[in-house]
């Protein structure tokens, strides 16, 4: 039997119980989309009490169900000849502040339940922007890793050729996200371009510098990560200077999440990927990092192979390791409440999400309790698509920017969501709330826009 909260998360206001009863009868199985909305409604008890009409109006159910899910067979050939079948999803789930927007995740692990999650954290960090973009996710259950250049563009096009239909500048525009990087938006437009036979640069973003991306888009999560760690520790009088870091992942948001917290002083003590973490008291050194990841594309344990100071561990868990600032940045659900009281009990003071939902209920109630700054993703890693948002921009107008222009943008835009989160808290009197903060703004300006928009 469910039941309307777990053991280890918040508990949800008895009006909205009966919202979240609905959600797990109508979505059985999808624990990951329960967990996601779980979070969400277990901060919207006083936001509701103070604005009882987002109940009547039922705009809490309507959030809960996507607008639009789209599931499809993509088949495809490998290098031997042989057929493989995969599954693509696009869940379009509310575009009442702009165009669909949101990454394709290609991992063996993906199901309706993981998009659809995603897809629901999307609409309210997309809100925190403050820019005109609405909520959406994609994917599919196919494995890049060990895969051929061709046997990943061949599957991109076979992607393409069925979500093609879905997409525009105007009505839904993915972008990367776990698997999903240059390479693969580069098959994906390249396909994309050639059905419609037309040069619709904003209908993806991450794409390449020559080709209509924006500069910093690469850089944006991981340094957008990094900028509202520095926002959090600044307001509580703390620095992240002198201070050692840990960081899970070696991808995407993790590389550049490391350079950011190098270049502010910090050092970044170890990293990982699934294959187990390494751990380098000297600060990792991040041209190596890359080559072996962006260039290479080999596992973590290389790096201690050609970094006399790393350690690899190939058992255990990053967690352990001792330091201040802890950066989640690989997968949902990576930090449990067994490594949260770990962390705490080793010096923690901040943690900041750099990937979705990737602390358990569990451990965010272990560093609430201990008093540790807790950041969630939505409000933390925002800066990606902020920066996909910021890329839509030039593609509208047929312009590029400098780097130093948009990462200022960037740097901008997270200190308003940091402002607007701590601001909200504060506003409901949980100052330092971060969970809270983020939810209540990001959902309130739906709500909003919803309610202007009538029943939709
Ligand atoms: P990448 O594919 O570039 O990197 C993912 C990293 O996490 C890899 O090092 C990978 O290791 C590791 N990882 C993935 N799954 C697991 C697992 N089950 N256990 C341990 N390690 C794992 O993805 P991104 O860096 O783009 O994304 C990371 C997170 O950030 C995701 O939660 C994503 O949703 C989120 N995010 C990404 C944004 C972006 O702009 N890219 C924007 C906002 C959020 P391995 O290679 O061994 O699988």
């Amino acid at each position: 039997m469910t039941t309307a909260t777990t053991s280890t998360g918040p508990a949800i206001d008895q009006s909205l119980q009966h919202v979240y009863a609905e959600v797990l009868r109508r979505n059985p199985g999808e624990h990951e989309f329960h967990q996601a909305v779980e979070e969400v409604l277990a901060s919207l008890g006083p936001v509701v009490r103070r604005h009882p009409h987002y109940l009547a109006e039922r705009v809490i159910e309507r959030l809960c169900e996507p607008e639009r899910q789209i599931i499809f067979r993509v088949p495809w050939t490998d290098d031997a000849g042989q057929v493989q079948i995969n599954r693509g999803f696009r869940v379009e789930y509310s575009s009442v502040l702009g165009p669909y927007k949101g990454g394709l995740r290609f991992h063996p692990s993906v199901l309706l339940g993981t998009v659809k999650f995603l897809g629901f954290e999307q609409i309210f960090k997309n809100a925190l922007t403050g820019l005109p973009i609405g909520g959406g996710k994609g994917g599919s259950d196919f494995d890049p890793k060990g895969r051929s250049d061709a046997e990943v563009m061949r599957f991109c096009q076979s992607f393409m050729t069925e979500l093609y239909r879905h997409l525009g500048e105007y009505t839904d525009v993915p972008a990367g996200d776990i698997g999903v990087g240059g390479r693969e938006i580069g098959y994906l437009f390249g396909q994309y371009k050639r059905i419609t036979n037309r040069y619709e640069a904003g209908v993806l973003t991450g794409k390449g510098l020559a080709w209509g991306g924006s500069r910093a888009r690469k850089e944006a999560t991981g340094y957008g990560t990094v900028y509202f760690a520095n926002e959090m520790a600044r307001h509580a009088g703390l620095s992240l200077a002198g201070h050692d870091v840990v960081v899970s992942g070696s991808g995407n948001v993790a590389i550049y999440a490391i350079e950011k917290v190098t270049e502010l002083g910090g050092r970044v003590v170890a990293c990982s990927d699934s294959s187990g973490y390494v751990v380098d008291e000297r600060g990792i050194d991040l041209d190596l990092l890359k080559d072996i990841k962006e260039v290479r594309r080999e596992r973590i344990g290389q790096y201690a192979k050609e970094r006399t100071s790393a350690r690899f561990v190939d058992r255990g868990c990053i967690w352990d390791v001792p330091c201040e600032i802890a950066l989640p940045c690989a997968t949902q659900n990576e930090l449990d409440e067994e490594a949260a009281t770990t962390l705490v009990k080793n010096g923690l003071d901040i943690v900041a999400e750099g990937a979705n939902m990737p602390c358990t209920p569990g451990a965010v109630r272990v560093f609430q309790e201990a008093g540790v700054l807790f950041g969630p993703g939505k409000a933390v890693n925002a800066g990606g698509v902020a920066t996909s948002a910021l890329e839509m921009q030039q593609n509208a107008s047929r312009d590029t920017w400098t780097f130093e222009y948009t990462d200022n943008r960037l740097a901008a835009i997270m200190h308003n969501i940091h402002e607007r989160v701590v601001s909200t808290a504060e506003d409901y009197g949980r100052p330092g709330d971060y969970v809270f903060g983020a939810n209540a703004s990001g959902f309130t300006a739906v709500a909003d826009a919803m309610l202007a928009m009538g029943v939709i």
